[in-house]
Parts: structure tokens; sequence; C-alpha cells
């Protein structure tokens, strides 16, 4: 069944709304759940129901492009401009900035291949412990970080030199599996395509659209994490808190300005590192508190 699209038309922000059910992050819901929200504001209401994907929802959205929501960039501006005097470790550890840059030493394919790797390290792990593991590559592998190094080394060496990151035994594998693949297919570069980038093993949507942004500098689509699917629900900006950061993707494209498609994503991290936290947000310094529907002190 296909994703049904409603629209309500009450009041988008208001001072201070029911912050509903599904605005909590809830790791065991799933998409057969239908999702509805209570919020009395004007809002893109997604509801998916049983068996539905978010395979559809883009067609839908072409079809039937939403409302942008009232307000967002009153928002958006207020938040960007909170982040200008607020530093969070995406500012100085985040994947776009630990790769090495083009150079006499540093092949173009290199740096990309290294963007690459820092954002398969990236996944559930924090910045910090992301950046330290691409330094310790960097140190121990012969001749660097670079795709033939990894290819040179066995797995074994490999999750030793990452072990402090989630699922290192896991990302070790996808590291070997992707540099041959990079190799045989890509003559020794990465994919320049988001389809390319997922065909390898351990790249999910968000890491390739990141990649292609700053390995290819081309914007292709927003950057979905934790942070940006989090706070994008809790500000009303899309109701896709249980379809997942897809969903999510696919309903900001359909509004967001694509000027805005790269920014959104260090802009939002931050924020959510330093003030918009999963648990316990600091709503009460928040730069959109009179404009959040999901404010709460
Ligand atoms: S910190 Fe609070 S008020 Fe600010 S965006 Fe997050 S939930 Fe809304």
């Amino acid at each position: 069944m296909s994703p049904r699209l409603t629209r309500t038309t009450s009041k988008y922000f208001s001072s201070k709304t029911n912050v509903p059910e599904t605005n909590k992050l809830n790791k065991s819901s799933s998409l057969s759940k239908t999702v509805t929200r209570k919020a009395t504001r004007k809002h893109i209401n997604i509801e998916i129901e049983e068996s539905s994907s978010v395979n559809n929802l883009e067609k839908r959205l072409d079809k039937e492009p939403p409302t942008p929501p009232t307000s967002w960039e009153e928002v958006y501006n207020a938040i960007k401009e909170y982040r200008k005097n607020i530093i969070a470790p995406v500012d100085t550890m985040g994947c776009e900035r630990l790769a090495d840059e083009p150079s006499d030493h540093i092949t173009p394919q290199t740096s990309r291949f290294q963007t690459l790797v820092s954002l398969m390290l990236s996944s559930q792990t924090k910045d910090h412990v992301t950046a330290a593991a691409v330094q310790n590559l960097r140190q121990k592998l012969p001749g660097g970080l670079n795709l033939d190094s990894i290819l040179q080394v066995d797995e074994k060496f490999l999750d030793e030199c990452i072990s402090k990151v989630g699922f290192h035994r896991k990302k070790a594998t996808y590291l070997k599996q992707s540099a041959k693949k990079c190799k045989e297919e890509y003559d020794g570069d990465i994919p320049n395509t988001v389809e390319g980038l997922m065909k390898l093993p351990g790249v999910g949507p968000k890491m390739a659209y990141l990649c292609m942004q700053v390995a290819w500098k081309q914007n292709e689509g927003i950057g979905v994490d934790v942070h940006v699917h989090r706070i994008t629900n809790r500000l009303g900006w899309c109701n896709t808190e249980q379809a997942g950061p897809e969903a999510t993707r696919k309903v900001l494209e359909s509004w967001l300005p694509r000027s805005l498609w790269r920014e959104i994503n260090p802009m939002l991290v931050g924020f959510g590192q330093t003030t918009c936290f999963p648990q316990y947000p600091k709503c009460s310094n928040c730069p959109v508190k009179k404009m959040c529907p999901s404010v709460s002190f």
C-alpha cells in the first residue's frame, strides 16, 4: 500500500503544543504502524500505512508537492546564526574535514577515498572517535591511508586500527570489500554516483549523499543522519519520525531550496550535538524556542 499524504491547515507554529508521542525516537517502531501526529499546527502530515515503504514517497511528493512549513526560513536562519557562535564537534572533526586535501603527495583519488573511509567509520560513532581512528589509519597503514594500503593489510590489522569505532569488525570487512570493488570496478577511484556509492558494502544513503557533496562537490541530495531526522521532526518540518531518515530526506528535498541541501547537515548536526539533544534538549537556551512546536522546559 502506498504512503498516504494528508495535510492539515491548523496553525503551524503555535507557541506551545503538545509534544506528540511520535516525537520521541522509538527504535522499536516500524513502517508497519500507521503514523499519526496530534500537534495543533500546520504541517505536512505523512501517514505511512501498514506494509508500505518509502519507495513511492518521492513520486507522491512530486505529484502533490507539500507546502513549505510556515516560518521555516525564520527558524532556519535563527539556528544558522546561533551556530556561528557555537563550536560543535562536527565543525572540527566531522567527516568532511578528515580527508587530506589533494596536494603533491595526495592524489584527488586518495583524498576522495579518505572521505569515503571517514564516512564509513562514522556511523554509530562520535566524531572525535572517528577522527582518532582516521588518524590511526594514516599513521599505521603502510604508505598512509589510501586504497592500496587498505588492500595490502589483513583485515585483523585493519580492525585493530579502528577498534574504537562502533561495529569495527564489520566496518573492517566493509572497508576491505569496498577498496577491492573501487580498485577493480572504478579504476582505483570511488564511484561518482549515489547509486554506485550505495553498491559499496556498508554505504547507505546518508553516506552516499554526503560523499557526493564532499568528495565530488556535487549536490545530489540531503545527508540525513539521526540529528537531522530528529530535529526536523521536532521542528515540524516533516512528520516522518517513525518512517525513518529516508522519508525525512524525501520530504525535506520536496520543499527546501537545493542551495541549502549541503549546509543543513552540519548545521543541524552541530545543533543536535550542543543544544537539541536526543534526550533533555536545552530548550531554555534554544534560539527557536518560541517557534518550536516541541519545546519543553
Ligand atoms: S532545543 Fe527544544 S525548542 Fe529548540 S529545537 Fe530542540 S526541541 Fe525545539
